[in-house]
């Protein structure tokens, strides 16, 4: 049996682009070489468009990603996002923030806060501000970890040390689902999974989760933040910059196998217009010789 899993976790929120694509099939390729089992996760605690998953899931397949067991849905896993809150919440390590995004926006960030992080508006209020913020609230407050640093380092396979922002993020919104940045954390760790390949926009909210991670006692696991698909303005790749989805790949008039060689050209792993299997990729596949630059879709 193989030891500790990889994984890819879109959210369903319409269909796979070409980088979505070929973040799946790094993720596999990462898995897969290594030893790993493979599982798929879909975050569809919000955002979700009717039938999107299903889709997903079948373009995933359609180009070669194969996974272990059954998908994972977070909607489904509600009851262990709301435990690991309890949790926090008996620690004293959540508190109630009650800031609308405007104000958080307009609020002066402290002098010595790393940009971009919460101001910490609700973090330290006496109990009669907390009061009374509470009953001039117009909606539930959020929960946000009360954090203990301001940094923390991660070590990642492609960009190395990585050293990012942790500052007070919010754990439970105020609508009561579980913020990305927990569930991730909850998902990871209870699925075995111990290898995280996915977009380089996600660097940042690493460290964020690896800290929360060791606050909770859980393992931090693996991680390779790969490069993402950008448009030839530079912008990442959108549905809008033209036949970017296998679907419209097909329509003109290629193959799943032909896409898959598309994505594996650009990472190097098969010459361009060819169709290599899956088995030829992960022969070929060594994650030191992965492009660091985005890759240029020109549609
Ligand atoms: N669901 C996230 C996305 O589609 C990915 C989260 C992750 O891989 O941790 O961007």
């Amino acid at each position: 049996m193989p030891s500790g899993a990889g994984r890819f976790a879109p959210t369903p929120s319409g269909d796979l682009h070409l980088g979505n694509l070929r973040t799946a099939l790094l993720a596999w390729l990462f898995a897969r070489s290594t030893g790993r089992s493979f599982l798929l996760r879909m975050e569809d605690l919000d955002r979700v468009r009717r039938g999107a998953a299903q889709r997903q899931l079948d373009d995933l397949s359609a180009i070669g990603v194969t996974w272990d067991d059954e998908v994972a849905w977070q909607s489904g896993r509600k009851p262990l996002y709301a435990k690991t809150v309890e949790r926090l919440r008996d620690n004293a390590l959540v508190y109630e923030c009650y800031c609308s995004r405007k104000e958080i926006q307009q609020a002066v960030t402290a002098p010595h806060a790393p940009q971009g992080a919460y101001p910490g508006t609700c973090r330290n209020l006496t109990d009669a501000e907390r009061a009374e913020r509470r009953s001039r609230a117009d909606r539930p407050p959020a929960l946000r970890l009360l954090t203990q640093t301001t940094t923390f380092t991660i070590d990642d396979e492609v960009h190395g040390s990585y050293t990012g922002l942790v500052d007070d993020f919010v754990v439970q919104r105020g609508d009561g689902t579980p913020a990305y940045n927990l569930a991730v954390v909850v998902d990871d760790a209870t699925q075995g999974v111990d290898q995280v390949v996915r977009g380089d926009d996600l660097l940042p909210s690493t460290p964020r989760q690896a800290y929360l991670a060791s606050l909770l006692g859980l393992p931090v696991p693996r991680y390779a933040h790969v490069p993402l698909a950008v448009n030839s303005r530079g912008q990442r790749l959108a549905k809008r910059d033209g036949a970017v989805t296998l679907h419209d790949q097909l329509r003109l008039g290629r193959s799943p196998a032909q896409v898959r060689g598309l994505i594996a050209s650009s990472l190097r792993l098969a010459p361009a217009g060819s169709s290599p299997t899956v088995e030829e990729l992960l022969a070929r596949f060594d994650p030191r010789a992965l492009p660091r630059d985005p890759w240029v879709v020109q549609t």
